[in-house]
């Protein structure tokens, strides 16, 4: 694979727009680039998730151990345009550096990895069997994951690379936070304030949910090493009709920000648990409703994988990849609800300029990054 190709190919993925949809357009164009390798045992599946929207898992080499890479084909909206020296889908070259919305987050690194599969196929040098998994709205609630996940596509990796961007391939990611978003409603009735015994106070019992959860969120103290501890906050409230009625409505929304120690069940079971212990007093009505909660994702800084994808990187870049943890979700976050209790890590050449104007990608760190994947492959084959 020449510079030339792989730097048309990123092109192309940047310049579909795929705010939060249409990735079915990228998935098309990718899979057009390993239909010629399809009489050497390539599959190639789409996974529709809503019309216009498809995940796409594309397989090369054969072999019982499988290695996975991943990457998602959305992108952020490019918000005002005026804060862009250019246009956003028109992939623009300027001292070495490639701009355009999803430059860093993550079109670089999917077309990397992509570029690295190409390039094993033309050598006719596939190491293994290796695993595409490129999916959709990531950015919008990690849906595709979730999608790709729950058909048992990631069920078979033993190890999976995501190319979000870590510093130009400066960090490999190998630990992240997990995200629990929650709504909770108190109903209530209305009534004047003159009589408030006829009525039921939903802020009154909203507050005593608040207090309370907070309290036994906090019990929740365990430290990560890297991640620190859980983190929780009430971050919207809201409720009442008018100064002189009892409430007949609250409601409040938190976010709390787990880490390993505590998979998403134990925090809904505090929660749920509480919710059900108020709403057995009389009057309380009390519901709550979760918004993509993504799991934190464990890992271990020195694992094999961690290890060689230093070696690796020692070899390819002459520097120390340093090992991270992340506050944010990612994809990850839903493969590791997968069968098989398999390593997940992210490395990626991306810069830090994600989801901001003038979003770009070090070209030298893109061409680096796809010889990167191509000996990360072979070396975890031992080949
Ligand atoms: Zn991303």
């Amino acid at each position: 694979m020449d510079q030339a190709h792989a730097e048309e190919i990123l092109k192309k993925v940047i310049a579909i727009p795929t705010v939060n949809d249409n990735e079915k357009e990228v998935a098309d164009y990718l899979a057009s680039l390993f239909a010629p390798y399809e009489d050497q045992g390539v599959t190639i599946e789409e996974l529709a998730y809503s019309p216009g929207r498809s995940n796409l898992i594309v397989t090369i080499g054969e072999g019982e151990t499988t290695l996975g890479f991943s990457g998602h084909q959305d992108v952020v909206d490019p918000g005002d345009l005026a804060d862009w020296d250019t246009d956003p889908f028109v992939p623009t070259i300027k001292e070495g550096r490639l701009i355009g919305r999803g430059a860093s987050d993550m079109k670089s690194g999917l077309a990397a990895v992509v570029c690295a599969m190409l390039a094993m196929l033309e050598e006719k040098k596939v190491p293994g069997k290796i695993k595409l998994i490129a999916t959709v709205g990531e950015e919008s609630g990690e849906y595709g994951a979730a999608q790709v996940t729950d058909a048992g596509l990631a069920d078979d990796l033993s190890a999976l690379v995501i190319a979000e961007p870590t510093d130009g391939m400066r960090q490999i990611c190998y630990t992240s936070k997990g995200v629990v978003d929650y709504h909770v409603t108190s109903k209530g009735i209305a009534a004047h304030s003159s009589r408030p015994h006829e009525g039921e106070d939903a802020i009154a019992h909203l507050l005593e949910f608040a207090n309370e959860v907070q309290a036994r969120l906090a019990r929740l103290d365990k430290k990560d090493p890297v991640l620190g501890k859980l983190t929780s906050l009430i971050t919207l409230i809201k409720g009442g009709e008018q100064i002189n009625s009892v409430p007949s409505q609250a409601e409040l929304s938190g976010n709390i920000r787990t880490i390993p120690d505590y998979t998403n069940q134990v925090i809904f079971d505090v929660i749920d648990g509480l919710i059900a212990e108020l709403n057995a007093k009389p009057g309380y009505q009390l519901s709550v409703d979760y918004i993509y909660p993504e799991e934190p994702m464990p890992g271990d800084a020195h694992s094999p994988l961690v290890q060689l994808l230093q070696k690796v990187g020692l070899e390819v870049f002459g520097h120390t990849l340093t090992p991270v943890g992340g506050t944010g979700a990612s994809d990850g976050s839903e493969f590791v609800r997968a069968k098989g209790d398999y390593p997940i890590v992210m490395v990626g050449p991306g810069s830090d300029s994600q989801h901001q104007p003038n979003e770009w990608v070090s070209l030298a760190a893109y061409h680096q990054a796809i010889a990167f994947y191509q000996q990360f492959a072979n070396e975890f084959f031992g080949k």
